[in-house]
């Protein structure tokens, strides 16, 4: 029996969004209460992607929604911000496929593309006519992706490309993939192809067997002679850096979803244990030891909003750094995982239940805290800014 969500916010936050803030939060809180929690435990058992909600999403602008033109919504950082909150108080699963269409498939194209290169998928993409996938991550580098062996070697004009790729959201549903290669011709650059997926040598298989984010596919890629026009390469692209600057755009919107992940589980926690009895027929929450972690959970959330909400202003600002974005994530994934660990124990035997979508959450931050770099990497990354040393 899970709960109807009430907002969370101790100390005035709202207050401090704007208007337009405020009315795009909504938009997406009641798109994901109408569509997604009705459906969303039993395509977590099933293992099943809601593909279902995939026009929908595109039809309220939730995809490349802060990028401009190319028919994107053009919202501000912190409104595309709040929208992944509300996709994530949902399902870690539905925004890491926004995610992935959004900060890692359109945004390299209207970063580093060619005018024919946008025109032909932006804005399909952002319709949700046109699925994506990012494929950086290899069988055998994951943090340390400048290891890659998949290869581009050119052939008259065309590219040749061949290797695998590991890990890959969305890779079986997508109609374009963005490959990450070293340019056997450049000296092993890294730059970005746009890969249509039906290309023959082309192959994507999907991870059976995952606990985690079991609503969003997730897949390995096999590149074999795949031949490709000059074309199909991301002009703009060249170096690690073009990769990195696209995992930026999807950590920042990570940030934020994990606040509403763990939204959902406090919000469940406390009124659970409002309701549930034991001990002189009081409820749990007058415990103190359950109080704890309610106040625990609440403060946690509430130093999470504030911190993503000026990494927001500062990104809508132009000066936002990797490691504010670096902190935001490390931080708010941290203190989700914790409020989903803390929430399932004050429900007791029922925390275990999809009744409840504390469980889920949890097992979905676990992928959350690994993917786009781990826990460890975005330490490593804010120790360097502070030191002056890298410690990777
Ligand atoms: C569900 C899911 C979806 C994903 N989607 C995508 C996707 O769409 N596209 C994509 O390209 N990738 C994707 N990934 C891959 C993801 O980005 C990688 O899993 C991640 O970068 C970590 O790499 P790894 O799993 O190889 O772990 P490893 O790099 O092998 O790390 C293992 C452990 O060693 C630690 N470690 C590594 N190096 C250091 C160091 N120098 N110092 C201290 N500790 C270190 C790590 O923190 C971690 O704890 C996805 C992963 C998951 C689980």
């Amino acid at each position: 029996m899970a709960f109807k969500f009430k907002n969370v916010d101790f100390i005035g936050f709202d207050a401090i969004l704007s208007e337009d803030e405020r009315l795009v939060r909504d938009t997406a809180r009641r798109f994901i209460d109408d569509n997604l929690i009705p459906i969303i435990e039993e395509c977590n058992r099933e293992g099943r992607f809601p593909r279902e909600l995939v026009k929908p999403m595109g039809e309220m602008g939730f995809f490349g929604a802060n990028l401009h033109g190319y028919g994107c919504a053009g919202m501000s950082n912190v409104e595309y911000g709040l929208v992944t909150q509300e996709m994530e108080r949902g399902d870690s699963g539905i925004r890491s496929f926004v995610s992935v269409q959004s900060a890692l498939v359109m945004y390299p194209i209207y970063t580093f593309g060619s005018d024919e290169q946008k025109d032909e998928w932006l804005p399909a993409m952002a319709k949700g006519e046109k699925l994506g996938c990012f494929g950086l991550t290899e069988p055998d580098f994951g943090s340390n992706p400048g290891g890659m062996r998949t290869r581009a070697r050119r052939d008259g004009t065309d590219y040749i490309l061949n290797g695998e790729k590991m890990w890959i959201t969305s890779g079986s549903i997508a109609d374009v993939a963005v490959i990450w290669a070293k340019m056997e011709d450049e000296n092993d650059l890294v730059r970005g192809f746009l890969v249509p997926t039906k290309t023959p040598g082309f192959r994507a298989y999907d991870v059976h067997g995952k606990w985690s984010l079991r609503a969003s596919v997730t897949s390995g890629l096999s590149l074999q002679d795949v031949r490709l026009p000059a074309s199909a390469l991301l002009p703009g692209s060249g170096g690690l850096k073009s990769p990195l600057m696209c995992l930026n755009q999807a950590r920042y919107g990570i940030g934020w979803g994990a606040l509403g992940a763990a939204m959902s589980c406090y919000d469940t926690a406390l009124q659970y244990s409002l309701m549930r009895k034991q001990f002189r027929d009081q409820p749990i929450a007058s415990h103190q030891l359950v109080q704890e972690k309610l106040a625990w959970m609440i403060t946690e959330i509430t130093k999470g909003q504030l911190l993503s909400l000026q990494v927001g202003r500062l990104k809508d600002s132009g000066k936002v750094s990797h490691e504010h974005i670096s902190m935001a994530k490390r931080n708010n994934v941290a203190i989700a995982l914790e409020c989903a660990r803390m929430a399932r124990d004050v429900l007791g035997a029922n925390g275990i239940s999809d009744d409840y979508p504390v469980m889920r959450h949890m097992m979905n931050l676990e992928s959350v805290k690994t993917y786009e770099g781990t826990q460890d990497i975005h330490t490593l990354i804010i120790g360097q800014a502070i030191t002056g040393i890298a410690a990777f």
